[in-house]
């Protein structure tokens, strides 16, 4: 089946938005089975939507639009779908009762404008946004059928996965399943050479590789759930030592998990993530389970204000150091008497890096009752990026002190 792409907004035209819910929508059309051929951006205008819509009517069987779902004026995209496919428009009393509840939940005042986001085709199936006030939907036309989506990621990815994958499974012949497995700390043509005989070979299942920031994806697809069994167990053989979970999991909740499971608590002494660590800890419902305490150490003298680490490995061998990384986490380790320790120092950029020490010279020490250990890393990247990694690859050696 074909399958187009109509993402709709003035700021993607003029660049201020990056067109990511192309890529988001190509990579799970993909993997549901649908050929996506085209994709389009236009502006949020009428006859331009109904003549897209028109054209795209003819060729392919389904178009997902994102955009254009909001109770302004300039917010046009369904009634503009209704007009191309000649279809009633109708009041949907609860999506208007939803939009009401919204309001009254957060204590604000429902505009006039929001009613104008209870009209659908009559035809049309709603899909919920748990996000906003913008609901989805899913119109099943004799000549093509169309997914409506709200524009702002964080709305319509999880419309996307909960209530649009489950009406697409059932458009194709067959269910069919879907199953992510997340892998850190190979990059993604490893990967896809590692598992290029799967990849290339099999008729039955669907191997897919993608990137979602620092993790690779391997995405399974099939009709059949013990071909994704078969395949997902022999992949997590192959990659045991860097998967890190199914579908959306990712480091931070793999950690927290691992911790809660085992009543352990854990405490941090940031220098050059400044935080970022436990932010993304703190993120994780259940998160204050585990997280004792976190010190943003960050100049020379905190560190020796708070982790007790000696004026004199901070003069010999510098804050960026495997000595001063050791002293960081055995300070916080004899303050907190947390079970795990983790503490951090790197030079993230873009200055301050010389010949010895480059930018991206990054040491992590983690310490637990079974010793302490110090890791050196040299990474790559802007100043964030640097920092992220830094971030993600402490959460890491958190992971694998279990498994190993
Ligand atoms: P709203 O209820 O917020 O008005 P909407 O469905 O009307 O939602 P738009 O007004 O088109 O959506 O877009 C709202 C915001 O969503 C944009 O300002 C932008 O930040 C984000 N957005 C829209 N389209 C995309 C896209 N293709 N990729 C990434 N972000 C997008």
């Amino acid at each position: 089946m074909k399958a187009a792409i109509l993402t709709i907004g003035n700021e993607l035209l003029s660049g201020k938005t990056l067109n990511t819910n192309s890529q988001f929508l190509s990579v799970q059309l993909n993997s549901l089975g649908f050929e996506v051929v085209k994709h389009i951006t236009i502006e949020d205008d009428e006859i331009n939507i109904i003549k897209t819509i028109d054209e795209l009517a003819n060729d392919v069987d389904l178009i997902v639009t994102t955009g254009g779902l909001g109770p302004t004026y300039d917010d046009i995209t369904v009634a503009s779908i209704a007009k191309s496919l000649e279809c009633e428009m109708i009041f949907f009393e609860n999506v208007m009762k939803d939009i009401k509840e919204k309001f009254s939940k957060y204590n604000s005042k429902m505009g006039q404008n929001n009613i104008s986001q209870a009209y659908f085709p009559m035809e049309s199936i709603i899909l919920k946004n748990r996000y906003g006030t913008a609901s989805g939907m899913f119109l099943k036309h004799e000549k093509v059928s169309v997914i409506s989506l709200p524009g702002p990621p964080n709305e319509n990815i999880p419309m996307f996965n909960e209530f649009a994958i489950p009406l697409l499974q059932k458009m194709g012949n067959g269910k069919i399943i879907i199953k992510d497995i997340v892998i850190f700390g190979v990059g993604e043509s490893n990967v896809e050479e590692i598992l290029s005989k799967e990849i290339q070979t099999n008729g039955n299942i669907r191997i897919a590789t993608y990137i979602k920031p620092r993790y690779v994806i391997i995405r399974l697809t099939s009709k059949d759930n013990s071909n994704i069994e078969k395949y997902s167990k022999l992949i997590l053989k192959i990659f045991d030592k860097n998967f890190v979970g199914f579908n959306d999991m990712n480091l931070e909740k793999n950690v927290v998990e691992l911790l809660k499971k085992r009543h352990l608590n854990l405490s941090l002494a940031e220098s050059c993530t400044g935080g970022m660590i436990s932010s993304m800890i703190v993120n994780i419902p259940g998160s204050s389970e585990i997280l004792e305490r976190s010190i943003v150490t960050y100049s020379n003298k905190a560190k020796v204000d708070e982790l007790n680490v000696s004026t004199q490995s901070l003069e010999t061998y510098g804050a960026v150091s495997e000595v001063v990384a050791r002293e960081m986490v055995e300070g916080l380790y004899n303050k907190t008497k947390s079970d795990i320790c983790i503490s951090i120092t790197g030079i993230a950029g873009p200055d301050g890096g010389t010949k010895d020490k480059p930018v991206g010279l990054t040491y992590i020490a983690i310490k637990s009752s079974k010793g302490t250990v110090v890791k050196k890393y040299n990474f790559f990247g802007d100043r964030n990026t640097t920092r992220h990694k830094a971030a993600l690859y402490a959460l890491n050696l958190i992971r694998l002190e279990f498994i190993e």
